[in-house]
């Protein structure tokens, strides 16, 4: 297996994955999740077309050998070759002669930014288009065009791969990003690129959860892995959709449908800890595929991490999404604080007091000495009293952490202190 440990092996990664043409189905899906399975062991999943799950049924295949639109010289004006954003995706084959004026119904560009080429697709209706930089098309002649795209859309599958963690328990952790973008490197091969590091840290930590780690296309990846789950999901108790993972704006965390969620505490309080600029948004129904985790049917505790987020930067959904737009400072930054928020979320618990009536004598348990020669031994006892004055079963670490001002990792080893002198029970 590959290790993916640095800000530049993830951003190998995203140059790698990036010429790729994915989408919701088909061959780029699959190359993709086999580079992922280079770095982590992965199940994939292949859905057959037509299956329905909850209130959507998988598409067909789509996949794509070649596109273009050529002048009457045979010269590509617009190529597939160069770019995969320069088709509309899930474009129905098509082989025709026809005028700049017909086919400017299929053409899509970005007149506010007229050298980059948009993104576009067309997944529930049958059509075609090409995308290209408004500086083309003005610079196209009147004249006739060869348009060909050399495409199928047929029965087939739609492919979502899953790797797991164990933990010591099976409730679960899921991270879930979409896997579903041609090239574009921000939305979201950051993100599958921190997701695959984040699996490998958590390997070597033997976490408490199990984390369970998504690669799926968006929105109908997220519906057939719940409908196929539907029994199972329970077990989820946490999540983070992790997306835009990669550009150099700040960290963005968005809360869970409940907004109390486990998770969105341990996220704002890592966030806010860290001294990083941030930013904590309340859910909306829109963005990732929290909304497939947040709809009330499920309201799973998932929140959403990304950096700028959805639809928040000019390059978004276009050709300026590319490498260069993601840092692998960025990157490991993302990581960074994944790491450190399923560290707390790991170690976060609720303990009961088992000497509640006054407080219980620490000198005679050796709780006093144990603390003589550090130098925060006045922090340690504080964080003792809290723990146990706060550990009444409606408190967990990260509260008590919270409400006291102290440093979690330190309300830790004073819950570890009381548990090793049987003061407190989980
Ligand atoms: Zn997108």
């Amino acid at each position: 297996m590959r290790e993916l440990g640095t800000g530049e092996a993830m951003h190998e990664l995203v140059e790698r994955l990036y010429p790729l043409c994915r989408s919701i189905t088909g061959d780029g899906v699959r190359r993709t999740l086999e580079i992922v399975a280079e770095h982590v062991p992965l199940e994939m999943h292949e859905v057959p077309t037509g299956t329905q799950v909850l209130d959507w049924t998988v598409p067909q295949e789509w996949n794509i050998r070649d596109a273009y639109v050529a002048d009457a010289s045979g010269k590509r004006v617009i190529d597939f070759q160069e770019s995969n954003l320069h088709v509309v995706g899930y474009s129905v084959p098509v082989s025709e002669t026809m005028s700049l004026d017909e086919l400017r119904k299929h053409l899509h560009t970005l007149p506010e930014n007229p050298s980059w080429v948009p993104y576009r697709t067309s997944y529930y209706s049958s059509t075609w288009g090409f995308c290209l930089a408004q500086d083309t098309l003005d610079a196209l002649p009147d004249g006739d065009y060869d348009v060909h795209i050399d495409s199928t859309l047929e029965d087939g599958h739609l492919t979502y791969g899953e790797h797991v963690v164990p933990g010591q328990v099976t409730d679960e952790v899921i991270v879930s990003c979409h896997t579903c973008h041609p090239s574009l490197a921000n939305d979201n091969l950051a993100g599958i690129a921190v997701a695959i590091s984040l699996a490998q840290a958590l390997a070597r930590e033997k976490p408490y959860y199990t984390y369970r780690f998504l690669f799926m296309p968006g929105t109908i990846g997220a519906i057939t892995w719940l409908a196929r789950n539907f029994e199972n999901v329970g077990r989820v108790k946490h999540g983070i959709v992790l997306a835009c993972a990669g550009d150099r704006g700040s960290l963005t965390y968005k809360q869970s449908r409940r907004g109390d969620a486990e998770i969105d505490k341990v996220m704002a309080h890592v966030l806010k800890t860290s001294t990083r600029p941030h930013e904590v948004k309340e859910f909306s129904p829109y963005g990732y595929d929290e909304r497939q985790f947040c709809s009330p049917g499920f309201n799973l505790g998932v929140g959403s991490l990304t950096r700028t987020p959805y639809a928040g930067y000019p390059e978004y959904h276009t050709s300026a999404d590319n490498p260069d737009f993601v840092s692998p400072d960025s990157m490991a930054d993302t990581l960074a604080t994944c790491r450190e928020a399923f560290a707390v979320l790991d170690r976060d618990r609720s303990y009961v007091n088992l000497s509640p009536y006054g407080e219980p004598q620490l000198g005679k348990r050796g709780l006093y000495s144990s603390l003589g020669g550090r130098s925060d031994a006045k922090e340690a006892q504080m964080a003792m009293l809290w723990v146990l004055n706060l550990s009444d079963g409606d408190h967990s670490l990260l509260d008590i952490a919270e409400r006291s001002g102290l440093p979690f990792a330190t309300v830790v080893v004073a819950a570890d202190a009381l548990l090793d002198a049987d003061l407190i029970k989980a």
